[in-house]
Order: structure tokens, then C-alpha cells, then sequence
């Protein structure tokens, strides 16, 4: 079975086949753009497969989700849907820095900073391959860095370094503050991982790539922006 990590935009970029194979979804946080698919998802195991979704995440971040998305406001209430006692929708709360066996995986969340609660995942294969997935995050990242030591970092790159200190207020990063955090990565760890930068503002792709490029080649690191259908293998 499949575990998701958010849900923005996994029901347009995952075939019907694959999407009937995920059976719980990690939220980094309740922002839009990583929570709307959750609709559809929900919408196509019940409706289609009469199938259950498991959702994690922090408490924070479930109570909005169910306020606004799931709990009937957007759409059916799928906590109630097909029946109270068999729903569409079960929620399972995540602590900060807790740990849980999900579809084969350990998965531990470590908080992150951004404009509202959020934590990144580390994900850990039974044969001990591992990912730590930022989700949207800002300068102080570093933090969490001491909590874990993947092979690979998926994390994001919003805007160009010419929009940095409003990229800090929203709770982005740029990549001139992407290279301050893997700077600490290196001193706290000795290596640095495989990174693939993702939540690319659009317009601005030419000019982040450029920039991307440029940190990689500072720090001599292997850095690659993530695309549509990328398939990584760990
Ligand atoms: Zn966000
Ligand atoms: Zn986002």
C-alpha cells in the first residue's frame, strides 16, 4: 500500500490505479495547497472503492482540516460517510518528534518553522533508506536537523533571493536561506544529503534554478529541482 506525504496535488498527479492503493496521507500542515486533494481522495475511496483513508497530523493541523474540509462544510462529511460507525475518514494525531509504524515505514515528525504548525517527516524504509520531507518551511530549519540523517532532503525554494525577506515572512525559503541551513546540515552532520527542492514559484523558475545552481556549487552538494512524474529511486 501507498502513504502519501500531503495532498495538493495528488489526485491529478497519481493515477485512479495508484490513488486506490494509498491508504494513509502524512499532512506537514493545514495550508491549502497541501490539504485540497484530500477532498477527492476521500470523495474517490469512498465513492469508488469504498475505501478508508487514514490521515496524519498534528492536532492543529486535523482540526482545521476537519472543520473546513472533511467534516461536511466542503463536501459530504466523510467522518460520518458511508456510516458513523465505518467512515470514509479516520484521523490519527501525531506528536512532535513522535514516531509510528505507517504502511511499513517509520515515520517521525520533527517540527519545522512556517507560518503556522507544521512538521516535516522522516521516513524510513525496513531496510533503512531514508527521506526527511521539509514540507513548507523557513530560516531556523536547522534545528531540526539534529533529530535526524536521511539520505534525502525534499524541501522547498518559494522564491528567488530578491524576495527574501518577504519569502521569511511568509515562511518560505529562498536559495541564499536554503544554503545557510545546509551549511549548519554539514557542520551538525559531516555530509550533506541528496536534496531536491520543490514548491517552485512558478514565474520565478528560471531565476531559482539559477540560484539552486549556484548553492550547489558553493557547497559543492548535489541539489536538483523536483518536477511533475519525477521518480526517485533511495
Ligand atoms: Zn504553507
Ligand atoms: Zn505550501
Amino acid at each position: 500500500m501507498f502513504l502519501a506525504v500531503d495532498a495538493g496535488g495528488v489526485t491529478s498527479g497519481v493515477s485512479l490505479t495508484e490513488q486506490k492503493k494509498i491508504e494513509t496521507v502524512l499532512l506537514t500542515h493545514h495550508h491549502f495547497d497541501h490539504t485540497r486533494d484530500l477532498v477527492t481522495l476521500a470523495a474517490n475511496a469512498c465513492y469508488y472503492w469504498r475505501n478508508r483513508l487514514k490521515v496524519c497530523g498534528l492536532c492543529h493541523t486535523l482540526d482545521i482540516v476537519s472543520d473546513c474540509l472533511l467534516g461536511g462544510k466542503m463536501y459530504t462529511n466523510f467522518f460520518e460517510y458511508p456510516h458513523k460507525e465505518k467512515p470514509t475518514v479516520i484521523f490519527e494525531a501525531i506528536e512532535p518528534y513522535g514516531r509510528k509504524t505507517i504502511a511499513g515505514y517509520d515515520v517521525l515528525a520533527v517540527p519545522v518553522k512556517h507560518s503556522v504548525p507544521a512538521v516535516g517527516y522522516q521516513i524510513t524504509s525496513s531496510g533503512g533508506r531514508s527521506l526527511f520531507y521539509t514540507g513548507d518551511t523557513t530560516a531556523g530549519i536547522s534545528d531540526c536537523w539534529q533529530h535526524i540523517s536521511p539520505q534525502l532532503l525534499i524541501t522547498e525554494v518559494a522564491g528567488p533571493n530578491e524576495y527574501e525577506d518577504w519569502l521569511k515572512k511568509a515562511g518560505h525559503l529562498c536559495p541564499r536561506l536554503l544554503k545557510e541551513e545546509l551549511t549548519q546540515f554539514h557542520r551538525l552532520k559531516g555530509y550533506l544529503p541528496r536534496i531536491i527542492v520543490i514548491h517552485i514559484g512558478n514565474p520565478y523558475e528560471q531565476e531559482i534554478k539559477e540560484e539552486v545552481a549556484q548553492v550547489a556549487q558553493e557547497l559543492e552538494a548535489d541539489i536538483s529541482l523536483g518536477y511533475e512524474d519525477m521518480k526517485i529511486v533511495l
